[in-house]
C-alpha cells in the first residue's frame, strides 16, 4: 500500500495500475518502458495541465463534435490509466473505442475487451481479427484497422502511441489528436493537435470541454479550429519544459 501523504503518491498509484496490466497480461514490456518515458516528461512539465495543453484540450473537442467518424484508438496503456473515462468521452462525443496494439495478441486483445465490456461498452472495434482491413494495403500490424472504424475514420485520437502507427494514419488523410507527454516524440510532430500532458488528466478534461463546447454552433466550433496553431502549440510546450526553473 502506498501512503496517501508520499510525495510521489499519484505517480506511484498510475506505476501500480501499468505494473498490474503487466501482471494481469495485457500490457506488453515494453509498455513500461513507455510509461517511464512518460513520467519522465511529466516531471518536466510539473505534473499539471499547463494553459497551452488547455487550449489543446478545448480545440481537440471542437475537432472531435465536428467529425463525422471519430475514433479514440486504445492499447495497453491508455486501458490501463483511463479506461473508464475514455468510454465516457466515447459516449458523450459520439466516438467510437477501437482497440490497436503495437504487440497483438489475441489474448491481450480479448482481456481489453472484457475490461471495456465490464464496464458497460460493449461495441469496441479492432477485437475480429477476420475482419481487420489494412489501410491502404499497407502490409504492417500498424496499418490494421476495422472497417466501420479507424479504416473509414476521418479523424482518429490516439494516446501513447509510437510514431509509425500516427504516420500510416496521418497519409491516408485522417486527422490526428496525439495525448503524449513528449512533445519531441514523432506522434506529436505528426498529428494535427498535440495534446501534452498525462492521459489521467486530459480526458477528464476533454469530457467537461465536451459538456460545454456541445451546444455551440459548427462556426464556433470551427473558429476555435482556425485559431489553433499545431507547430506554435508544441513550441510553448518546449518553452515550458525550462529547467532553469528548478534551480
Ligand atoms: P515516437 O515513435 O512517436 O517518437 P516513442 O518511440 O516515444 O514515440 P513509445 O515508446 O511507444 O513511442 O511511447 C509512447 C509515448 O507515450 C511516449 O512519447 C511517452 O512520452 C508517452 N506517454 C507515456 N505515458 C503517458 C501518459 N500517461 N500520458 C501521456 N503520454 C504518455
Amino acid at each position: 500500500m502506498i501512503p496517501k501523504s508520499h510525495p510521489r503518491y499519484k505517480s506511484l498509484i498510475l506505476r501500480e495500475k501499468i505494473k498490474n496490466a503487466y501482471k494481469e497480461g495485457y500490457l506488453a514490456d515494453s509498455g513500461m518502458i513507455a510509461h517511464g518515458r512518460g513520467e519522465a516528461f511529466d516531471y518536466l512539465i510539473g505534473e499539471k495541465t499547463t494553459p497551452t495543453s488547455k487550449n489543446a484540450i478545448k480545440t481537440s473537442v471542437a475537432m472531435l463534435l465536428l467529425a463525422k467518424n471519430p475514433v479514440l484508438s486504445v492499447n495497453g496503456n491508455s486501458t490501463a490509466l483511463a479506461a473508464k473515462e475514455i468510454v465516457d468521452l466515447a459516449n458523450e462525443t459520439n466516438s467510437k473505442i477501437e482497440i490497436n496494439l503495437f504487440y497483438r495478441t489475441k489474448k491481450r486483445v480479448e482481456i481489453i475487451s472484457k475490461i471495456y465490456e465490464n464496464l458497460g461498452y460493449n461495441n469496441i472495434l479492432g477485437n475480429d481479427d477476420k475482419n481487420l482491413k489494412y489501410i491502404d494495403n499497407i502490409d504492417s500490424p500498424r496499418a490494421t484497422a476495422s472497417e466501420e472504424g479507424i479504416y473509414s475514420a476521418d479523424l482518429v485520437l490516439v494516446s501513447l502511441e509510437d510514431g509509425d502507427r500516427a504516420e500510416v494514419l496521418s497519409d491516408n488523410g485522417k486527422k490526428i489528436i496525439a495525448i503524449d507527454l513528449n512533445p519531441l516524440s514523432r506522434t506529436a510532430k505528426i498529428a494535427d493537435i498535440t495534446i501534452v500532458d498525462n492521459i489521467v488528466r486530459t480526458i477528464p478534461l476533454m469530457i467537461e470541454y465536451t459538456k460545454k463546447l456541445k451546444s455551440k454552433d459548427n462556426k464556433d466550433l470551427k473558429r476555435i479550429i482556425d485559431d489553433f496553431s499545431n507547430e506554435n502549440n508544441i513550441k510553448k510546450s518546449l518553452e515550458h519544459i525550462n529547467l532553469d526553473k528548478y534551480n
